[in-house]
């Protein structure tokens, strides 16, 4: 038998972490071994309240029987399939509950759905979608994506090179022919909004700016996170989707919704797209399809696109992608599972039932050291605090220590506090969150 270390003892030589300094984290690591309901429970057995439903995705909660029986079930029947030339009828059963709950309704037609593996690869797909729609159309010169400037769109090279952070982009070549929007985060006019900020749909027209400098002709998509999460809940200004919808309609530009934070509920509608009602053409999801348990993503397409690709010689391959995993039959097991429990719970939109509570809670914390702005939509929040001089995030690390000591998880970007908790919170955990919060607040003063 080889020596197994005990489960509350890893060696944390051999893996690499992601999206960690490596090095300070093996110092003093944070290491979480068991989840049910709102709570983790760390390796040292403390109770640990998830303000962040894991990564934007555990929407109902954590360790749901109905889930793990339905991926068990499905692991002893077939755990795998060939992903083409062959399908399996599980993969078609998910397409059509998503088609029939799609974003916008039918009204929107956007029920046509890809699978992938993860966010990232339902980015990479969405793009190549886009690009592929165009061509397929008489519009091969279109082919320059359009992100944003503060957006998150996973790491793909393709999510990278649209999205606008520069972390994400300073050590890797990007795409060529891609541009940014300006962003929308403007606290100066803003901070302490209620609702969607008032002031900035003008932004929207940063678009025909880049129009006007690349030509339509060679414009392909836009791509928008319509809340941007990664990067510090970054709200969408009152009509400013409406107002990239109308000039990308304009001028021939598909518009997608990067929607993987914001599908399943978070926004107490089920997609962004239901919230705001603004249709796009592509919207990609991931994290909450299956209640964040086993990885996948999905893009949702408007029949107009899908069907654009469908023409051709009959024996064609339509759309030269995917993915080994693309529509896991396990995945789609889980996906399942999760829907039910969402259309049984009521969760796709609850979120805009608590979303009064939660935001006054929210707000409540205005006036504790540092707070300079407080944005809230849906169960999500953004709480930003003042940098330190010279260091920046550092602020919002301590406090994110600090929060983990007393059991709350938290997620920090910047100097930014970014909160989401499952969408099963109940006004207690709601009140521990902003007890904490408060707390650790005043010790960092
Ligand atoms: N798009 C958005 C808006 C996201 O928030 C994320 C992940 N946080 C991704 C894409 C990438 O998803 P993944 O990490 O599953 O690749």
């Amino acid at each position: 038998m080889p020596d197994i270390p005990p489960a509350n003892a890893p060696s944390l030589d051999a893996y690499w972490m992601p999206f960690t300094a490596n090095r300070q984290f093996k110092a003093a690591p944070r290491l979480l071994s068991a989840a049910q309901g709102m709570y983790y429970t760390s390796v040292d057995g403390r109770e640990v309240l998830d303000g962040t439903a894991g990564l934007w995705c555990v929407n109902a909660g954590h360790g749901r029987r109905q889930i793990s029986e339905a991926v068990a079930r499905q692991l002893d029947t077939m755990d795998y399939a060939p992903s083409f030339q062959m399908g399996h009828p599980i993969a078609f059963d998910f397409a059509e509950r998503l088609a029939a709950i799609a974003p916008g309704g039918p009204a929107a037609g956007l029920d046509r759905v890809f699978f992938a593996g993860s966010g990232s690869e339902a980015v990479d797909t969405a793009l190549k979608i886009a690009v592929a729609y165009q061509r397929a159309t008489g519009q091969g010169t279109r082919t320059r994506l359009i992100g944003r400037e503060r957006g998150y769109h996973g790491v793909g090279f393709g999510g990278i090179s649209v999205g606008g952070l520069v972390n994400n982009r300073r050590v890797f070549p990007q795409l060529p022919g891609t541009d940014h929007l300006r962003h929308t985060h403007d606290p100066a006019r803003n901070a302490f909004s209620r609702g969607l900020p008032e002031h900035g749909a003008e932004l929207a027209d940063d678009l025909e700016r880049l129009v006007a400098l690349h030509g339509a002709e060679t414009i392909a998509a836009v791509i928008v996170e319509p809340v941007a999460g990664s990067t510090g809940v970054l709200l969408p200004p009152v009509n400013y989707l409406e107002r990239l919808r109308e000039i990308c309609t304009r001028h021939g530009i598909l518009l997608i919704f990067d929607e993987v934070i914001t599908g399943f509920g978070r926004l107490g509608a089920p997609f962004a797209v239901d919230y705001f009602g603004v249709v796009p053409d592509l919207v990609t999801t991931a994290k909450g399809l299956t209640n964040g348990c086993i990885p996948m993503g999905a893009v949702f397409a408007s029949r107009a696109v899908h069907d654009a690709l469908m023409h051709g010689p009959e024996a064609q391959i339509e759309l030269f992608h995917g993915y080994t995993y693309s529509g896991h039959p396990v995945a789609c097991a889980a996906g399942l599972a999760a829907l039910d429990i969402y259309a049984g719970e009521g969760l796709l939109t609850r979120a805009g039932d608590i979303a009064p509570d939660w935001s006054e809670a929210m707000h409540s914390l205005r006036g504790l050291p540092h707070v300079i702005d407080i944005r809230t939509i849906g169960l999500v929040a953004g709480i930003e605090l003042a940098s330190r001089d010279g260091a920046a995030g550092e602020r919002a690390y301590d406090l994110f220590v600090d929060c983990f000591e007393r059991g709350l998880l938290i997620r920090v970007t910047g100097d930014i506090v970014a909160l989401s908790p499952p969408l099963i919170a109940e006004t207690g955990h709601i009140d521990r969150i902003v007890s904490t919060l408060g707390e650790a607040l005043k010790r960092l003063a």
